[in-house]
């Protein structure tokens, strides 16, 4: 074959190539010119080792030619075969719009966590900064260090899940499942030195039977502020205006006479109610008392700051502490404490 001969052959292979209908086709061109074995070109090939030495280099680029035409013309098809059939799909596919999306499922904080962190940010507006400590404590801390000695019948209040001590069950130092966050009150004072305002949420535990309104699991906040010259009147200023903005500008509270171990003057504090405003006596919020209770509060315990080393004299402070799901409870208007901790996606779903 010579060099004009391989032109027409290359001619003749990109027409056909150029013409081939589908992949089959194509392959079959493929093999019929560029095939190892008998292509043509696989042929035309072989034929150079026979050629008179002055011949090959002419005839060799001939045949490169050639192949690299015919590589090129099958390249190209094999794009066009293939855009072909992508728009031949493109055109048979419908978008059905009346098809319904799959439901996307957002997680979101729950009712309880929701609550707490609504009470550190309106106490971060009254200077309060959000701490937290240990759910299982000291008996010092949970009792004693409030002014509540082994015996005292104030413990009486506090039903105490005990917990054996895993550093070998020392009995002068029993450990517990901290029956109210006061215990923090102290653990504060004791790293830091005067002025402190700190308001602190968190978990927990009493040996009680549940019901609609009491959980052997709960959170509270507790709240502590230390100073020079701070009186019962900033007690109440700050209740105020947290329970302002917790349940209503027109709020007003209640302060009455209770008793503390740990806070001298101690006091129970009630919002009047935001649902009836005390004028229905059926009212399902306050029972037709006109009055929530929502906290115990009082001032610092003189003995509780000479115990951390702080001179009363010069110190005064003001603590509170009240139930986080109480205000959840008022806030949502769940009939029962336990919803909140049954983990049913349908309750929770609502908040
Ligand atoms: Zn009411």
């Amino acid at each position: 074959m010579a060099g004009q001969d391989l032109k027409a052959l290359a001619d003749r292979a990109a027409t056909e190539i150029a013409a081939a209908a589908d992949e089959a086709a194509l392959e079959a061109s493929r093999v019929r010119y560029l095939g190892r074995k008998e292509g043509a070109l696989s042929e035309a090939t072989k034929k150079l080792a026979s050629l008179p030495p002055p011949e090959r280099p002419a005839y060799g680029a001939a045949v490169n030619d050639a192949k690299i035409r015919i590589e090129k013309a099958l390249e190209a098809r094999e794009a066009a075969l293939r855009d072909a059939a992508l728009a031949r799909e493109l055109g048979q596919e419908r978008e059905d719009l009346s098809l319904p999306p799959r439901r996307v499922r957002l997680g979101r904080l729950h009712p309880i966590s929701q609550t707490m962190r609504e009470v550190s940010r309106i106490f971060a507006t009254l200077g309060f900064e959000t701490v937290e400590g240990p759910e299982i404590e000291w008996d010092y801390y949970n009792f004693e260090a409030l002014n509540i000695p082994p015996g005292h019948p104030a413990r009486e209040k506090w039903q105490t899940l005990w917990i054996s001590n895993p550093l070998g069950d020392d009995p002068s130092r029993p450990i517990l499942g901290r029956t109210h966050t006061s215990p923090m009150q102290v653990r504060i004072m004791e790293e830091r030195r005067p002025p402190i305002r700190v308001v602190i949420p968190g978990r927990c535990y009493r040996y009680e039977a549940t019901d609609a309104i009491r959980e052997s699991i709960f959170f509270q906040y507790e709240g502590l502020a230390i100073d020079e010259k701070l009186t019962m009147a900033d007690l109440k200023g700050t209740l105020y205006a947290f329970a302002r903005q917790v349940f209503g500008s027109d709020r007003k509270i209640r302060f009455r006479v209770d008793y503390f171990p740990f806070t001298e003057p101690s006091a129970e504090i009630a919002f009047d109610c935001f649902a009836c405003e005390g004028k229905d006596p059926n009212c399902h919020v306050c029972g037709g008392d006109g009055w929530i209770e929502a906290a115990g509060c009082g001032m610092v315990h003189p003995d509780v700051l000479r115990r951390v080393g702080y001179d009363p004299t010069r110190y005064q402070g003001f603590a509170f502490g009240g139930g986080i799901e109480r205000i959840a409870m008022l806030k949502t208007g769940a009939p029962d404490i336990r919803l909140f901790y049954q983990n049913d996606i349908r309750y929770l779903e609502q908040f």
